[in-house]
């Protein structure tokens, strides 16, 4: 079983070290140990999934269009709905619900794209995702607004508890060591690739360190002498406390005419919006949500879900918790997942803006590749796809960029 601490000391040998403890790193973590290598995980917080990953709304779908994307949210999506016999821990619960996703538009020139995405999902093996009309929308979801003219709907999309199943990733990893309050300072690399990772608390010695460290992915793969062609950029989500006009059978609803989502949440609601002025940013320790947030949240999923438009004024500001975090993006908005062919040994598994969803095949894929199960060239999302030319033009509706 992981073993998750504050170590007094961090100086000793891994077979592999994974920087970073937010769902991906330790989903890196659990494969790692699974395949018998002695692997310790350094995150710099107090606790595992408190940066990025608790800042998401938890969601995952299997409508991609992406190849590469598709196979590893199918891969995933296998793993979330069998999560306790995954980790190995019985009854364990991850809080899973179907409550599907559903994108929406009132733009009649989207028509023809919307069918054309759906066709795409289909194309990639994800059959059961459904192009509706307006009015089929409305006949599942009579809320919705009457201008609304298609949409794209998969029933088994949905979302989880990121932080039960971060925690279960880690129970459930034999032998691995998740190192809290310890933070990677600098990677050694020497003639054979790299040797150490330096951290405040000391050495640890290994020929294996893998690159999960979010929004400062960037900020490791520099020590390590690598320049990552990835941005970061600030995203909010609100929680909009019980209310009993909130339908709670609804899907998660996004409006891809203006990017804003929601999903009903415990009564209440989780609702964002991609602002498209939102600046790249550095990476932020503590990204902090703005307090017009909500206010302009609610104009935007009022649009499409117009009930939004007759109860916002009934929530006071403690009604609404903002949280924001970083989406990280690399040119084709999709992960960077395997070796760096520069410092042998130094590999990455970052660069998402869906990584709640992807982490549990991502995860497996990069130990994998670490352990020789999965061949480079087998691997669409190596960081030299951009030299090669071989990229593919992404093509998922709402993906945080504009
Ligand atoms: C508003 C919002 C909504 C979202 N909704 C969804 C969603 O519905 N579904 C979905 O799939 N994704 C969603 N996402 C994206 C998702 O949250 C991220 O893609 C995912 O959490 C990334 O996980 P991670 O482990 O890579 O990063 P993080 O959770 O950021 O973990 C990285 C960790 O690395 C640590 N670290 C950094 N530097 C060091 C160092 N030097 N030493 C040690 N540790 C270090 C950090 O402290 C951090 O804990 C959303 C994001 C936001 C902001």
């Amino acid at each position: 079983m992981g073993k998750v601490f504050v170590p007094g000391t961090a100086d000793r040998t891994a077979d592999a070290v994974v920087i970073g403890g937010g769902i991906v790193g330790v989903a890196t973590a659990f494969w790692l140990s699974k395949a018998g290598l002695k692997t310790i995980l350094v995150e710099i917080r107090d606790g595992l999934s408190t940066l990025t990953t608790a800042a998401s709304i938890e969601s995952f779908r299997a409508q991609f269009t992406e190849p590469a994307m598709a196979a590893l949210a199918r891969e995933s999506i296998e793993v979330w709905e069998n999560f306790a016999e995954v980790v190995g821990i019985p009854d364990y619960q991850i809080n899973l619900r179907h409550g599907g996703y559903l994108f929406i538009s009132k733009d009649q020139s989207k028509f023809e794209e919307i069918k054309k995405t759906v066709e795409g999902y289909h194309a990639v093996g994800v059959l059961d995702s459904e192009f509706w009309t307006g009015d089929d929308v409305r006949v599942h979801y009579p809320w919705v607004s009457p201008d609304v003219i298609a949409g794209a709907f998969r029933a088994k999309d949905g979302w989880f508890s990121a932080h039960e199943a971060t925690q279960g990733l880690a129970k459930g990893s034999p032998e691995a060591q998740f190192f809290l309050e310890t933070e990677a300072q600098d990677i050694v690399v020497d003639q054979k690739g790299v040797s150490a990772v330096v951290t405040n608390r000391g050495t640890i010695s290994t020929r294996t360190v893998v690159n999960s460290a979010g929004p400062f992915a960037i900020k490791i793969a520099e020590m390590a002498g690598v320049e990552l062609p990835v941005f970061q950029v600030r995203r909010q989500r609100v929680f909009v406390a019980p209310h009993p006009r909130i339908p709670q059978d609804a899907p998660l609803t996004i409006d891809i005419d203006n990017d804003s989502y929601w999903r009903p949440e415990t009564g209440g609601a989780l609702m964002g919006w991609h602002d498209p002025a939102e600046p790249k940013t550095e990476p932020m320790r503590k990204p902090l949500g703005d307090y017009e947030f909500p206010a302009y949240t609610f104009d935007k999923v009022g649009a499409l879900s117009p009930f939004w438009n007759d109860i916002m004024g009934d929530f006071k500001k403690p009604d609404l918790v903002v949280h924001a975090g970083q989406y990280v993006h690399a040119p084709d908005d999709q992960p960077l997942l395997g070796p760096v062919e520069t410092v042998p040994g130094f590999f990455l598994n970052c660069a998402y803006w869906p990584g709640v969803m992807l982490s549990p095949a991502a995860g497996r894929w990069t130990a994998d590749m670490i352990t020789g199960r999965m061949k480079l060239e087998e691997n669409p999302l190596r960081l030299s796809r951009f030299d090669e030319g071989v990229s593919i033009a992404p093509g998922a509706l709402l993906r945080g960029r504009h």
